[in-house]
């Protein structure tokens, strides 16, 4: 192996003001009760933030919960509470953490974390959001409301899909109004879907940016900064301000040929959400080889951007349906996602392709052992696979990572060694 590469003292203003942005959402969360505001569960996957926002409804979302309990790690204690009380060691665990969390007292009322006042279970292609949302309602005694998205079985929805999702985003205004106690008003919908273009267009730049070698952030690991601020919080002018930010700063590092890493070696697409228990450590099994995501999947569960899709104040209800049915990464075929990382190793020039298999994610893994015979043997891009979970550190074996990964790249290196030869 040549000289280990290291991480480039680098954490930038995205870092710092997503962490604000963040920060400020979990206080406004935590004061919901005392002000008596309403409160709205949501999936990430193709969410309809801006509809509870319009509707005065303060959007709270399980999974970044027990994304952030993982991080903190504090993950463990609360995915056995879960166990303890019956749920299986094969259910996700995010589910096991977040009802881990209220087994555990973490949330509800005089808590940080406030029981939602509506569950809205936005079902889009995991079937573990419906059992999970279905409890979630059951142990808060919220009221639930499953929003039924079919599944993207052709290209473009159907006429009929889009109209069947309207009538139930129609029928959850009625029900914000009625927890509300305040009329939904559709121009204030249409500003909010305004807000929400602009951050979606500063995101998609942002990745765009990504095609510059050196790419100047990393598309899987630094991507988490701007996944808060496009899925929690779209819709606001603090969010699109945040992207506009965020572009300058990238264009800026583009203009200095600066990358995260103190070399971009090999430039990687990934597949798959990470390991958040030990995301650091993940993280530096790449970087020591230089290797630097230029685009991943996992940036797009909450919807797709860089292709050009954005939420259209002139058809408010619409587009929001659209953006559910087609413009999310769970809600599409495995064969579409196959299509959507092509297009990253070819628009990207990637090297090779990461997945990072998640063991308690059946909606991510299914598929991953032929998708990387499809691009090894039928697309000839060298695919690693390496697997752990993304909430649960019991399935986390660094050693056994760290031979496959070393393995890949030093093989990697040398193919780059041998065509330069030639
Ligand atoms: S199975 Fe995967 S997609 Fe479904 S809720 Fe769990 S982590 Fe999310």
């Amino acid at each position: 192996m040549t000289a280990p590469v290291t991480e480039r003292r680098y954490q930038g203003r995205v870092h710092e003001r997503s962490r604000q942005l963040m920060s400020a959402w979990m206080a406004e969360l935590g004061r919901a009760e005392t002000e008596r505001r309403p409160t709205g569960a949501l999936m990430i996957s193709g969410n309809c933030v801006e509809l509870l926002r319009a509707c005065h409804v303060l959007p709270m979302f399980p999974e970044v919960t027990a994304l952030q309990n993982a991080i903190r790690h504090k993950s463990l204690p609360l995915i056995l509470k879960a166990e303890q009380a019956g749920y299986s060691s094969d259910n996700c665990a995010y589910v096991k953490a977040d009802i881990g969390l209220f087994l555990d007292g973490g949330m509800g009322p005089g808590k940080p974390i406030p029981f939602p006042t509506i569950t809205v279970c936005n079902y889009v292609g995991c079937n573990v959001y419906v059992k999970w949302f279905e409890h979630l309602a059951d142990l808060s005694g919220s009221k639930l409301f499953m929003l039924d998205v079919p599944f993207a079985r052709t290209a473009e929805p159907t006429a009929a899909d889009i109209r069947y999702v309207v009538s139930q985003l129609e029928e959850l205004i009625a029900l914000c109004e009625e927890v509300s106690g305040r009329r939904f008003d559709i121009d204030e919908l249409r500003e909010i879907l305004g807000e929400a273009a602009r951050a979606e267009e500063g995101y998609a730049r942002c990745k765009e940016l990504c095609k510059a070698r050196p790419a100047p952030f990393d598309a899987y690991f630094d991507a988490i900064n701007m996944m808060g601020p496009i899925n929690v919080l779209r819709g606001t002018r603090e969010a699109a301000e945040f992207f506009d930010e965020a572009v300058a700063e990238f264009e800026g590092l583009v203009a200095q040929g600066l990358s995260p890493l103190t070399e971009e070696r090999f430039r990687t697409v990934v597949e798959g959400p990470p390991p958040y228990p030990y995301y650091k450590n993940f993280r530096n099994l790449f970087t020591r080889w230089g290797a630097v995501a230029v685009a991943s999947t996992y940036s797009t569960v909450g919807g797709i951007w860089e292709w050009g899709f954005r939420h259209d104040p002139r058809r408010p209800l619409e587009s929001i349906a659209e953006q559910m049915l087609r413009e999310n990464l769970t809600n599409r075929t495995i064969v579409a996602r196959y299509g959507q990382i092509k297009r990253y190793v070819e628009e990207w020039d990637a090297d090779a392709l990461v997945i990072h298999s998640i063991k308690s994610c059946r909606l991510f893994s299914a598929g991953q052992g032929d998708m990387r015979e499809y691009f090894t043997r039928e697309l000839g891009v060298p695919t690693l696979l390496v697997e752990s979970d993304l909430e649960d550190p019991r399935y986390y074996a660094e050693a056994q990572l760290r031979n496959r990964i070393d393995a890949f790249f030093e093989a990697l290196e040398h193919k780059k060694l041998v065509a330069g030869a030639r």
